[in-house]
């Protein structure tokens, strides 16, 4: 099964991702952590990437396409994967079409997580990530033990760099003009499932879950 989680910044895609993966053994690759893996390794991707991400721009289509198709590539993905932030615009959603079609398989489900405006903002200025295992927590509503301390792995927690208020206001910016019309996109072949993100993880991801029971 392929899964592509969509959502505005915030929508609380990462953190629904990485626990329906866990939740139904699937892989969850999440584009954004592969940029900033490789950025902290500080490898030619990372250094491709770095002024796009932190200017909130999207990462030019040839490196990010063939960054996630490389992984998908990968043995583990045969029991299913999620992806989170990928594509990002039509270009990319028919680059995987495409490399999908290849192998005879198809985006079975797009999951789309609606979260008020207001919501958005307080997630994301409130959002820590840890920089070794990458889970997500946030100050008020998700915090660690221990602050600034990583429950799972006891890594160090950071604030994402482009969590600031002028490129959030920019992700949004990009999301709406680049990656809302792949709403229709998925939504004319009967594809997209809505789902509220508003409520605790395993509400949501319960929900989630749910729809796609449903759906088989
Ligand atoms: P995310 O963690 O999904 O919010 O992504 C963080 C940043 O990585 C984005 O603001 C982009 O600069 C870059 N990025 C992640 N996924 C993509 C993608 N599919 N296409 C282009 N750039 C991306």
């Amino acid at each position: 099964m392929y899964l592509v989680f969509l959502g505005a910044p915030g929508a609380g895609k990462g953190t629904q991702a990485a626990d329906v993966a866990h939740k139904l053994n699937m892989v969850h690759i999440s584009s954004g952590d592969l940029f900033r893996d490789a950025l902290g390794k500080g490898t030619e991707l990372g250094k491709k990437a770095k002024s796009y991400m932190e200017r909130g721009e999207l990462v030019p289509d040839e490196v990010t396409t063939q960054m996630v198709l490389e992984r998908l590539a990968a043995p583990d993905c045969a029991r299913g994967v999620i992806l989170d932030g990928f594509p990002r615009n039509l270009t990319q959603a028919q680059a995987l079409d495409k490399a999908l079609k290849r192998e005879k398989k198809t985006v079975d489900k797009v999951i789309l997580l609606e979260v008020s405006g207001e919501e958005l903002i307080k997630r994301l200025s409130g959002r820590r990530i840890c920089r070794n295992c990458q889970a997500v927590y946030h100050i008020m509503n998700s915090p660690p033990k221990v602050a600034g301390k990583c429950d799972k792995c006891g890594g160090e927690l950071y604030q994402r760099p482009d969590d600031n208020v002028e490129t959030i206001k920019n992700r949004r910016e990009v999301y709406s003009v680049q990656t809302a019309p792949l709403i229709d996109y998925y939504r004319k072949p009967g594809k997209l499932a809505e789902v509220r993100g508003e409520g605790g993880v395993d509400v949501v991801s319960g929900k989630i879950i749910e729809v796609l029971r449903q759906d088989r």
